[in-house]
């Protein structure tokens, strides 16, 4: 599909826009590569000696798109499938905290959690992730995501950006990936194409703004904002970026680790990706700190801790860092050192997911969480059965197993020793704990 004349035209002054060699890229000479993410606990070893990205490492390129479906891995969460550029916020956070990690950072425009995946493994579980999503369907794609991530430290909710107005000066950091009209895209996904007019250049670029200073109240003074589009419009990147540094309200952040990387373009303040010029699609990015003085929201003391007994406490790593909680959700296990701030939180949010549930009492037996078993705080003595791909795949389709040896009561099912989820082992079979919404829908021959 050729590309839309009126993108052409006004993108042609556009800093780094070289328009003969983008519409070569975009005419299929080079098609957009694939991408993943590795986990950093989870996916340590795999895909070695693929060609990394850039700006950072934990991405590699993979020859061509397999299947993903069909790989017990994806649904171990040892990997996610994530755009190049995107994976650049790394260099964002590292330009705004250098190696501090006990921060609060909002994800606000989250779903389906690629950049929320990557912000709760660079925190690497301290600190505190809030990951939202304002549509309701997409927030739970998000939930789900960051459950296979697993870390304890990530409250995923479903609001509004104006509702965060309350939670004043909250946040050290907040990353808005904002809804854009995705011109960026148009290689990786041609359909996008059929959306695009100049009005929704300008549309978008009113919601960004309204989002934005929705937003605002809840950054802390001297605090971060990441803003990224997966547009090329001016309108919707650094016109939207200067109007907060004019202001007065917060000042150009330089990322030092994109500005010496060639095929990056810097453009006064932000980081532009043209796929005619690095290994990924359209991007922008950048970094502004919050120069405005802001209020503070008041925090409750902490409660005591409530430490996890019984066997429970046998299976988590660093189990003093932990308490136990018991709200709406459920009964979870969330980082003390942040109990304080879930309060307000819980008041003003509209929470889907706080911690990792660990799961309730069924008569005598204690029935594990699915959240629990995908979570990086499991500790590898746990009991499990070691799957080969074909059981792993009949267990994400919901099937019952044979078992094989002989064991009984609760085992993680664990393909190349990453959790899967739960199994009840009875004497003639394994009773299947996956959560029904997750299992594998399409037929597979296996
Ligand atoms: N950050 C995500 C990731 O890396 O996987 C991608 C986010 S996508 C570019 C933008 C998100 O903003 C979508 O999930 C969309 O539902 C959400 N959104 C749409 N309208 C919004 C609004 N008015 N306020 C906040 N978010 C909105």
């Amino acid at each position: 599909m050729p590309l839309p004349d009126q993108l052409l035209a006004h993108l042609a002054h556009v800093p780094g826009f070289r328009a003969d060699f983008f519409t070569a890229v975009h005419a299929g000479q080079t098609p957009a590569p694939v991408s993943v993410r590795r986990h950093p606990r989870k996916g340590k070893t795999l895909f070695d000696g693929l060609a990394p990205v850039e700006w950072h490492q934990a991405g590699v390129y993979l020859a061509e798109r397999p299947d993903f479906t069909l790989d017990p891995l994806f649904h171990a969460g040892a990997y996610y499938v994530q755009e190049a550029s995107s994976m650049s916020l790394v260099q964002a956070l590292n330009a705004a905290f250098g190696t501090e990690r006990d921060i609060r950072v909002l994800d606000l425009c989250a779903a389906p959690g690629g950049k929320s995946t990557l912000i709760a493994e660079w925190l690497d579980g301290e600190g505190l992730l809030v990951a939202n999503e304002v549509i309701r369907s997409r927030a739970t794609v998000l939930k789900e995501n960051l459950d296979r991530w697993g870390y304890a430290n990530v409250v995923v909710s479903n609001n509004d950006p104006r509702q965060f107005a309350k939670l004043e000066g909250f946040f050290d950091a907040i990353v808005v990936d904002a809804p854009c009209s995705g011109s960026g895209m148009f290689r990786k996904d041609p359909e996008t194409q059929k959306h695009w007019s100049p009005e929704a250049v300008t549309h978008c670029s009113l919601r960004q703004r309204r989002i934005l200073e929705d937003v605002w109240p809840s950054l802390r003074e001297d605090g971060f904002l990441i803003y990224s589009t997966c547009s090329y419009s001016e309108e919707e990147n650094e016109g939207q970026v200067q109007e907060l540094i004019a202001s007065g309200a917060a000042e150009c952040v330089v990322i030092p680790a994109l500005e010496s990387l060639p095929g990056i373009v810097s453009t006064g303040c932000g980081y532009r990706f043209y796929p005619d010029q690095i290994q990924g699609e359209g991007f922008f990015l950048a970094v502004l700190q919050r120069k405005a003085p802001a209020n503070r929201t008041e925090l409750k003391a902490k409660t005591p801790r409530k430490p996890i007994t019984g066997q429970l406490s046998e299976w988590i790593t660093e189990s003093e860092a932990f308490s136990t909680l018991e709200n709406h959700l459920g009964f979870t296990l969330f980082p003390y050192r942040q109990i304080g701030v879930l309060t307000p939180l819980l008041k003003h949010l509209h929470v889907l997911k706080c911690g990792i549930l660990l799961g309730e009492q069924k008569g005598s037996r204690f029935s594990p969480d699915h959240e629990l078993g995908l979570s990086v705080c499991l500790s590898a003595l746990v009991p499990g059965i070691e799957l080969s791909k074909d059981e792993a795949l009949h267990y994400l389709k919901k099937e019952s197993l044979p078992n094989r040896q002989s064991v009984n009561g609760t085992q993680l099912m664990r393909y190349q020793g990453r959790a899967l989820g739960w199994g009840n082992a009875l004497p003639n079979r394994i009773n299947n704990g996956l959560p029904k919404s997750w299992r594998i829908r399409k037929e597979i021959d296996v």
